[in-house]
C-alpha cells in the first residue's frame, strides 16, 4: 500500500514537487520576460507608426496647403474675391479641390463669412482653425463637418493685405486609415472624443466586431482585449489644444495576437517539456527513493530476523556511511541480544548451584527429545536424609555435597547420550535414551552410590533412591513422565528400595483399596485388629519401662495386612480418626492390664496427623485414661516428624494441651521428614525417635553414624530423650550405647508381639 507515511513514496513526492516549483518559476520567468520583450518590441513600433503617421498626415497638409496658397496666390481668384464674384470664386475653388483630390474646398471673408454663390449668408464652420490661423498666418485640425470629418487646412488670400481664407478639406474616412495602415502596418482608427462622445470611431482599419469593441473601452490604456484578440495601442492626441472639447485623436494598435503566437508555441513546447520532464523526474524519484530505501528494508529484515530469535545473521556491510553505521549497530545490538537471552536461558533454565539443567530446562530437554518419538527413559533420583546432612554438617557444605553428587552422576553416565537435572533440592533427573542400556546404567549408579563421596577433603556416604520411566509406555507427555518416575522414587524409599520402574498397575491397586476401606470398618467394629507391644529397652540399664503399640489385622481371607497397607489408606479417607481412637482406648486397656499384673508400661501409640487436627482427641483420650484408671504418664503419644511439619496452630495447642495432661509426646521416623531440630525444639515433646534407617546404618557407615551422633547430641541439649528404632544387631546396640542413646528398640530384643506374648517376655526378661 502506497502512503504518504512511507519514506519512499515521500522522498518521490518531495523531489517531484520541488522539481515541478522549479519548472513552474522557470515557465513563469520565461514568460514574463518574453512578454516584456514582445510589448517593448510593440511599445517601440508603435512608437516608428506615430513618427510615420504624423510625416503622412504632414505630407497631406502640406499637400493641401500649397494647393489652396497657390489658389489664394492666382491674380483671378483674389480680383473675384475682391469684387465679390462667388460664381468665379467657386468655379475656382472646385477646379482646385478636384486638381488634388480633396473634398472640401471653402472661402471666407475676414468676417468668418462663407463666400457662396447661392446668396445665403453662412458662417464658416471651424471658427477656432480660423481663429489659429489668424494668429499662426495659416492652421490645421481634422473637423467635423456635415457628420463628416475631415482634415482641414486654412491659409491666407493676401492682396498683399489678408483679404479672406481659403480651406481644403480631405475626409477623415476608412480610406484615408487603410492608406496609413499600409504604410505604418498598424491598425489606425480615428476616435471622436471630448466630454460628450468620448471614444466614437470614426473611422479604422479594424474589422467590424473589433470596432465595435473599441468603442466600449477606453482607448488611452496601453493593453486592450477587442473580441477575444489582444493589442497594444497608442493613442495620438492631434489637436494640441486642450481646450476644444470636441477633437479627434488618432488610435494605433497592433494585434498581438500574431505576435504571441509564436510566444504561446514557444510556452506550450515548454509546458509539455516541463510535463515530460516532471514525469521523468516521478519515474526517477521513485526509482532514487527505491534506492535511498532499500537498504532500509534491508535493514528491517534483519531486524524482523532478530525479533524471530535469529541471532546468527551476518549482516552485509552497506555502500553508505549511515547505513554501514546502522548496520554495525545492528549486529552489535544482535550479538548483545544474543548474550542477555543466552544469560536470561541459563537463569531460566539452568541451576545455578551445579551447572545442571533446573526443572524446567530438563522438562524442556526431555521436550524436544519426546518430538522424535524415540524410546527415553526417565530416571529421578533423590538422595536419601539429605535434609539431616544440611542440618547436622550445615547447608554451605549440603551445597558442596549437591555439586559433588551431580558431578558424581555425570562422571557414571560418561559416554553415553544423557542429559542431567536437579529438579529440586536434592533431587536429580536423568534423561537416557531408549537405545541405551538404561538398565546396565542404572545399575551403574547404583553401585556408584554404594562408594563414599569426596566432599571438601571429607569422605561420605550418600546414598539415593531411584525411580524411573519410560517412554511411550509410561506416558507421552515429558511432565507426565516426571510425575512417574517421582512416584516410582517416593514407593521405592517407602519400600527401601535402591531403584524401582514406575507401575502402572499401582494405581489399580489403589482403586482396590476403596473395598478395603469397607472391610477396615468392619474390622474395627468386629474386633479384628490387634494391639502389639514393641518394647522400648533402656540401654544403660536394658530394663523396659515403655513398649510401643503396633496395629495388626489379620484379614479373615487375605490373611496378615501389614499397617503400612491399610494406615496411609485410612489417614486418607479420615478413618484413620476412628482407627486412632480403638488403638488409644485399647492400648490404655491394655496398659491397665499390664499394671494389673506388676508391669509399669508406659504404652506408645501413633498418632496421624489428622488426628492431630481433631479437637476432640484430647478429650477422648482423657475419658480413655479415666476409664482404664490410667496415669497420663503412662501414655505416650508418637507423632511422625511429617505430621508436625503441617503443623498449625490448631495442632500445636492441641499439643500443648495434651502436654499438660500429663500424656508424653515423641517424634516418630526423625530424619525421614525435612524438619530440622531448631524446629522441632519449639514443640512441646519430650522423646525424639531415630529413624531406622539411619540406625541402621550406624555400624558400617560413618555418615549415618555421624548423622546420629550429632542428632543424639543436639537432642540431649534441647532435653529430649533418644531412641532408636530398628535395633538389629548386637554391634548396632552398643554403637548406640556408646553415642550415648537412651532407648532402644528392635528385632534384637524383641519382635512386635501379642500382649499375651509380650507379657510372657516381659517375664522371661526379668528371670534372665
Ligand atoms: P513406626 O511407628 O515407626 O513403627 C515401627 C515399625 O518398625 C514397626 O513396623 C515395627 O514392626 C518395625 N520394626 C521394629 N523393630 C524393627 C527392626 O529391628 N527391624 C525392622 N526392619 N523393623 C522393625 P509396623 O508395625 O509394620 O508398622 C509400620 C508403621 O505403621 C509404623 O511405623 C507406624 O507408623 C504405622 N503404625 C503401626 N501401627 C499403627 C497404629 O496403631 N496407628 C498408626 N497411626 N500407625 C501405626
Ligand atoms: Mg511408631
Ligand atoms: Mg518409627
Amino acid at each position: 500500500m502506497l502512503s504518504f507515511r512511507s519514506l519512499r513514496v515521500r522522498i518521490a513526492v518531495i523531489m517531484a514537487l520541488l522539481v515541478a516549483l522549479v519548472l513552474t518559476l522557470m515557465v513563469v520567468l520565461v514568460s514574463v520576460a518574453n512578454l516584456r520583450v514582445f510589448y517593448q518590441q510593440g511599445a517601440d513600433e508603435l512608437q516608428r507608426g506615430e513618427y510615420i503617421f504624423r510625416n503622412l498626415l504632414a505630407q497631406h497638409d502640406q499637400q493641401m496647403t500649397q494647393a489652396a496658397q497657390l489658389l489664394a496666390a492666382d491674380f483671378g481668384f483674389r480680383s473675384a474675391l475682391a469684387s465679390r464674384d462667388a460664381p468665379t470664386i467657386m468655379s475656382a475653388l472646385d477646379n482646385q479641390r478636384e486638381r488634388i483630390g480633396a473634398s472640401l474646398a471653402l472661402l471666407s471673408d475676414l468676417d468668418g463669412q462663407l463666400i457662396v454663390d447661392d446668396g445665403v449668408p453662412r458662417v464658416y464652420p471651424f471658427p477656432k482653425l480660423l481663429a489659429d490661423a489668424r494668429r499662426d498666418g495659416q492652421a490645421s485640425g481634422i473637423r467635423l463637418f456635415d457628420g463628416q470629418a475631415y482634415r482641414v487646412v486654412i491659409v491666407p488670400v493676401r492682396a498683399p493685405l489678408t483679404i479672406g481664407w481659403v480651406s481644403m478639406g480631405m475626409p477623415v474616412d476608412d480610406q484615408m486609415a487603410a492608406e496609413f495602415q499600409r504604410l505604418s502596418g498598424l491598425e489606425v482608427s480615428f476616435m471622436l472624443m471630448g466630454s460628450a462622445a468620448q471614444g466614437k470611431v470614426l473611422s479604422s482599419t479594424l474589422p467590424t466586431l473589433v470596432r465595435q469593441a473599441l468603442a466600449t473601452v477606453n482607448p488611452r490604456d496601453e493593453r486592450l482585449h477587442l473580441a477575444g484578440q489582444p493589442y497594444q495601442s497608442r493613442l495620438l492626441v492631434l489637436d494640441q489644444n486642450p481646450t476644444n472639447a470636441e477633437h479627434v485623436d488618432v488610435l494605433l494598435q497592433r494585434s498581438m495576437a500574431d505576435i504571441l503566437a509564436p510566444f504561446y508555441v514557444l510556452l506550450q513546447a515548454m509546458l509539455v517539456l516541463a510535463v515530460l520532464s516532471l514525469i521523468v523526474v516521478a519515474l526517477v524519484s521513485v526509482r532514487i527513493a527505491g534506492v535511498v530505501t532499500r537498504p532500509l528494508h534491508r535493514m528491517v529484515l534483519v531486524a524482523q530476523r532478530i525479533q524471530a530469535g535469529q541471532y546468527a545473521q551476518q549482516i552485509e556491510s552497506l555502500d553508505t556511511v549511515e547505513m554501514a553505521e546502522l548496520g554495525s549497530a545492528l549486529t552489535h545490538m544482535q550479538s548483545a541480544i544474543a548474550a542477555r537471552e543466552d544469560r536470561i536461558l541459563n537463569l531460566l533454565y539452568r541451576d545455578g548451584l551445579t551447572g545442571l539443567h533446573n526443572r524446567a530446562g530438563f522438562i524442556d530437554v526431555l521436550e524436544q527429545r519426546l518430538i522424535s518419538k524415540a524410546a527415553q527413559t526417565v530416571v529421578l533420583v533423590n538422595i536419601d536424609r539429605f535434609q539431616q546432612i544440611n542440618d547436622t554438617l550445615g547447608h554451605p557444605f549440603g551445597d558442596e555435597v549437591l555439586v559433588a553428587f551431580a558431578h558424581q552422576l555425570e562422571r557414571v553416565m560418561v559416554g553415553h547420550t544423557i542429559e542431567v537435572g536437579r529438579l529440586s533440592g536434592d533431587e536429580f533427573a536423568i534423561l537416557i535414551e531408549g537405545s541405551a542400556d538404561w538398565a546396565g546404567l542404572i545399575d551403574r549408579l547404583v553401585a556408584h552410590f554404594e562408594q563414599p563421596l569426596q566432599v571438601m577433603d571429607r569422605s561420605l556416604d550418600v546414598r539415593a533412591t531411584i525411580g524411573y520411566a519410560h517412554y511411550p509406555q509410561h506416558s507421552d507427555r515429558a511432565v507426565g513422565l516426571i510425575c512417574c518416575a517421582d512416584e516410582a522414587m517416593y514407593i521405592a524409599k517407602e519400600k527401601r528400595l535402591r531403584h524401582l520402574v514406575y507401575d502402572p498397575h499401582r494405581q489399580q491397586f489403589q482403586e482396590a483399596h476403596l473395598s478395603l476401606l469397607g472391610e477396615l470398618k468392619h474390622a474395627v467394629e468386629h474386633d479384628e485388629l490387634m494391639l502389639y507391644y514393641q518394647p522400648k529397652v533402656q540401654l544403660s540399664t536394658g530394663q523396659v519401662h515403655e513398649a510401643e503399640a503396633l496395629i495388626r489385622w489379620q484379614h479373615p481371607d487375605r490373611g496378615f495386612i501389614p499397617p503400612n497397607a491399610f494406615i496411609p489408606f485410612a489417614e486418607q479417607t479420615g478413618y484413620i480418626r476412628d482407627l486412632t481412637r480403638w488403638v488409644i482406648r485399647r492400648g490404655c486397656l491394655d496398659a491397665a492390664k499390664m499394671a494389673a499384673v506388676g508391669q509399669q508400661i508406659r504404652v506408645s501409640v501413633n498418632v496421624a496427623t489428622r488426628d492431630l487436627q481433631d479437637a476432640q482427641l484430647p478429650v477422648y483420650i482423657a475419658q480413655c485414661l479415666h476409664e482404664a484408671q490410667l496415669s497420663p504418664t503412662q501414655l505416650c503419644l508418637e507423632i511422625t516428624e511429617s505430621g508436625v511439619m503441617e503443623e498449625s496452630a490448631v495442632v500445636m495447642a492441641h499439643l500443648i494441651q495434651l502436654k499438660d495432661m500429663g500424656v508424653s509426646l515423641s517424634i516418630d521416623d526423625y530424619g525421614t521428614g525435612y524438619s530440622s531440630l531448631a524446629y522441632v525444639r519449639q514443640l512441646p515433646i519430650s522423646e525424639l525417635k531415630i529413624d531406622q534407617s539411619f540406625v541402621r546404618g550406624v555400624a558400617a557407615h560413618n555418615t549415618d553414624a555421624m548423622i546420629v551422633r550429632s542428632t543424639i547430641e543436639l537432642a540431649h541439649s534441647l532435653g529430649f530423650k533418644v531412641v532408636a528404632e530398628g535395633v538389629e544387631t548386637e554391634e548396632i546396640s552398643q554403637v548406640l550405647t556408646h553415642l550415648g542413646c537412651d532407648v532402644a528398640q528392635g528385632y534384637l530384643y524383641a519382635k512386635p508381639l501379642a500382649l499375651p506374648e509380650f507379657l510372657a517376655w516381659l517375664q522371661a526378661r526379668i528371670a534372665q
